[in-house]
């Protein structure tokens, strides 16, 4: 399945997500920008499994990059990293490069500039986020990530029991304590409250 047009992929993004907004437009536009740099011509097919993809903020546009570069949480190919930042990184393991993302400050500013006609700001961003030139949308770096055996796709080790709790922990994300393997949860990280 090569690269489509932005057309065909605000289809399959508007089904995915439940609506269509400036920023799923701007996120499909990142993926494409991302891909088309790493130079790779069919990332949700051919070219699956070099593609890993780091996503800084959970909003619009976080849903649509995986409409164009295949990369889902589930198959450990999207990483969250929650910065709170519209930008991605966009890793090829095959060649062991990457190229970070950021949408541009400047960019709605250019979209009031574009279309001061349009009064709706998703309509006005929206069809600005269309037609602005990658550049403008997006600020580019290109960047190292280092990622570790275990949080590539198709690791594959030995569940770890907590001693704590009991409950099983995958992908080395057990914590040693006092010669003891925790969760992160019995380790302090627990973001619940038993009741
Ligand atoms: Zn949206
Ligand atoms: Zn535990």
């Amino acid at each position: 399945m090569p690269l489509k047009t932005l057309p065909e992929y605000e289809r399959r993004a508007e089904a995915a997500h439940g609506h269509l907004c400036a920023g799923q437009i701007l996120g499909l536009r990142m993926a494409l920008y991302g891909v088309q740099l790493l130079g790779l011509q069919d990332p949700a097919g051919a070219d699956r499994k070099r593609l890993v993809t780091y996503v800084e903020i959970d909003r619009c546009a976080t849903d649509a990059i995986p409409v164009v570069t295949g990369c889902r949480l589930g198959k450990r190919a999207l990483k969250f990293r929650d910065f709170g930042k519209v930008a991605a990184t966009f890793c090829d393991l095959c060649d062991q490069r990457a190229v970070r993302l950021v949408a541009r400050e400047s960019s709605k500013q250019r979209a009031r500039e574009l279309y001061p006609g349009i009064a709706d700001k998703n309509q006005q961003q929206m069809r600005a986020y269309r037609e602005l030139a990658d550049e403008e949308l997006f600020e580019k770096q290109w960047v190292r990530v280092h990622i570790g055996p275990e949080d590539l796709p198709g690791y594959k080790a030995a569940r770890v029991v907590c001693a704590e709790c009991g409950e099983g922990i995958n992908f080395k994300r057990e914590v040693l304590r006092e010669g003891r393997a925790l969760c992160r949860a019995c380790a302090g990280e627990r973001y619940y409250e038993p009741l």
